[in-house]
């Protein structure tokens, strides 16, 4: 199944000069969504990990389906303020400003594996916070899962020496 099809180009979005990868006719689709998340939980399955972390909001669509799939707890990471209980925060820079990332302080604990899962792969800075993030906390990190990664901007690079799987690749 070509999985590039049900995702589409939106140009300018969210602002002029960026091309936006859309997820939602990959998830409206009933096909495209269960292969998607069935080829995932392929791709980790070997890992047996106990939890999957997903990051706020497009990695919880996938990370969520996935953790039930395989049978595994399933762990958010939130923007700040929104987690109700006592958190820890891993802030990293964007082009203009910063964004922080939080995660329940009791959500893992050493011992547990995780993998972690986002949507899109852009310049690494949101999963290094998390992967910040799930080892201040004791866990083992065993992989970092996207359904897309943009090539160009070597994200993967920032997260050297961790397994990083994407499933398609502009
Ligand atoms: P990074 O921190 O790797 O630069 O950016 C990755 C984050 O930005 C992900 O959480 C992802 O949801 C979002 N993102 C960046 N570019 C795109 C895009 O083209 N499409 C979608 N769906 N999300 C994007």
């Amino acid at each position: 199944m070509d999985l590039k099809k049900h995702i589409f180009d939106i140009p300018d979005f969210p602002s002029p000069g960026i091309i936006f990868r859309d997820i939602t006719p990959l998830l409206q689709n009933r096909e495209t969504f269960s292969y998607t998340v069935d080829l995932l939980a392929e791709k980790i399955k070997d890992l047996n990990p106990t939890h999957v972390v997903a990051i706020e909001s497009r990695g919880f669509m996938f990370g969520a389906p996935l953790a039930y799939k395989l049978g595994l707890g399933f762990v958010p990471v939130r923007k700040e303020g929104k987690l109700p209980r006592e958190s820890i925060s891993a802030s990293y820079d964007l082009e203009y400003g910063s964004n922080t990332l939080e995660i329940h302080t009791d959500a893992l604990k050493p011992g547990d594996k995780v993998v972690i899962v986002d949507d899109v792969l852009a310049t690494g800075g949101t999963m290094k916070a998390t992967v910040e993030l799930c080892e201040k906390l004791g866990a083992k990190v065993e992989a970092l899962l996207f359904v897309i990664e943009l090539l160009a901007l070597e994200g993967r690079e920032k997260l050297a020496g961790k397994k990083v799987i994407s499933l398609v690749q502009y």
